[in-house]
């Protein structure tokens, strides 16, 4: 496999104002076709600096392609740098320098003479034109390497790299085909997970594993590549059902979807109708669910009851029962579950109650206890959470814990 080195050139990119979003897109464009990107750099208008990344850049890898720096200005140094770096001149082409004043005549204007030196380029490199911009971009064949040098504006640089550089870059890479695949685990703490299933996919090279941990989830990628489509499915086919096994009920995706979706196909091909009642989670649960398009054949309703009024008032939990044991409790949650299913007439129903902070904790419930409710026709039950996070995770996380709790509880039945 090719390995590739991004070089995002620009002091810009180094404040804490711009982000170096080429290099994502590159790294897309460049992973379809089976080439990895190996590292990124970032540099500013430094000389110095930029001279030594791309040699050494050139040294360790396959592809190097630089982004930016290509404008007339005196900050602009790219051009000049890279030459040095790969011990060549900068040849002037006339006809480049035609091209730019005849754009700078179509726009009504006389070229700045600043802008003579967007005509020179790397001595034996390939110009890629640039109908966007006036920088062109430039590729140099090393033999066996390739230096790409494209200009910074993505509007420009898109194109560029699309028409001339990426079919060039596929004939070399040849027939390789990448695919990933991710697997999403609820209930888990990162480093438990690893425990369980290091010993599985160290392994294996091919595919490559990395866990992620964001706002709600584990994920775990893999990333297989084979001589044809079917060969790097079966690859990944193999290692996620390793995976899977291991992990048992935690998985809840296997093919990357989203919790929200999971339940959804559950709901559908079990018949089944759910309701929620929600109180710190504010109609998170709700707003996610109904991002599934077809919901509305599973999810019949769902209430927020943020007030302790609303809880009594709309679905009907003993005042009593709020008194004795506060808002943020298993009972009040129960009766929120209970209370919305009967409401709604579904056949599950899940609640949220809790504290999601910064204010309102107290020692027995701190910021981060939440109670999560369900209820089905045999059983009505909660379980506590402490979750750990700002306000706006808190929410997340017991959005994510709720329809957890009822998959979980879903697909138990099944198996009893
Ligand atoms: P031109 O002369 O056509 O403007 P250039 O190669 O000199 O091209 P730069 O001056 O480095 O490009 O950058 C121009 C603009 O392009 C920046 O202001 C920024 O908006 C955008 N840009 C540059 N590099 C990146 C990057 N790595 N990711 C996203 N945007 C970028």
């Amino acid at each position: 496999m090719l390995s590739a080195e991004i070089i995002a050139i620009g002091s810009e990119l180094l404040t804490p104002f711009k982000t170096d979003t080429n290099s994502l897109w590159l790294t897309e464009k460049l992973n379809e076709i089976g080439i990895e990107v190996k590292l990124k750099t970032v540099v500013g208008d430094d000389e110095a600096r930029l001279e030594e990344t791309v040699r050494d850049a050139i040294k360790r890898s396959d592809i190097v392609i630089t982004t930016g720096g290509l404008g007339p200005t005196e900050d602009d140094i790219t051009r000049k740098i890279t030459a040095k770096a790969l011990d060549k001149d900068l040849i002037f082409k006339q006809k480049l320098l035609d091209d730019l004043r005849e754009r700078f005549k179509s726009f009504g204007y006389e070229m700045p003479e600043k802008n003579r030196s967007q005509a020179y380029i790397i001595d034996g490199s390939e110009v890629l034109p640039n109908p966007r911009g006036s920088a062109v971009g430039m590729l140099s064949d090393l033999s066996e390497k390739y230096l790409v040098v494209l200009p910074g504006p993505p509007r420009e640089l898109k194109p560029m790299f699309e028409k001339y550089v990426l079919p060039k870059l596929k004939e070399s890479a040849g027939d390789i085909v990448v695919l990933r695949r991710s697997l999403r685990v609820s209930g888990m703490g990162e480093s438990s997970l690893d425990e369980l299933i290091a010993p599985i996919y160290t392994k294996y090279k091919n595919p490559q594993t990395a866990t992620l941990f964001n706002k709600t989830e584990i994920e775990i990628q893999l990333t297989a590549q084979g001589n044809t489509k079917e060969e790097a499915e079966s690859l990944l086919d193999e290692l996620a059902n390793k995976i899977a096994d291991k992990l048992g009920m935690a998985v809840f995706a296997k093919k990357g979807e989203k919790m929200e979706e999971v339940i959804g196909r559950i709901l559908i091909e079990k018949n089944k109708t759910l309701s929620v009642a929600e109180s710190c989670t504010g109609g998170l649960i709700g707003e996610r669910l109904t991002e599934v398009s077809g919901s509305s054949k599973y999810f019949i309703e769902g209430s927020v009851t943020y007030h302790n009024d609303a809880k009594i008032r709309n679905l009907s939990v003993p005042k009593d029962v709020i008194e004795n044991h506060g808002a943020v409790s298993g009972e009040v949650a129960e009766a929120m579950a209970l209370g919305m299913r009967k409401k709604a007439e579904t056949d599950y129903a899940i609640s949220v109650t809790g504290i999601a902070g910064p204010t309102g904790g107290t020692e027995e419930k701190p910021v981060g206890t939440v109670f999560i409710g369900y209820s089905d026709e045999e059983e009505t039950k909660s379980i506590k959470l402490n979750l750990p996070g700002d306000r706006y995770l808190i929410r997340w996380r017991s959005s994510q814990a709720a329809l957890d709790y009822l998959r979980r509880n879903i697909l138990k039945k099944e198996d009893d």
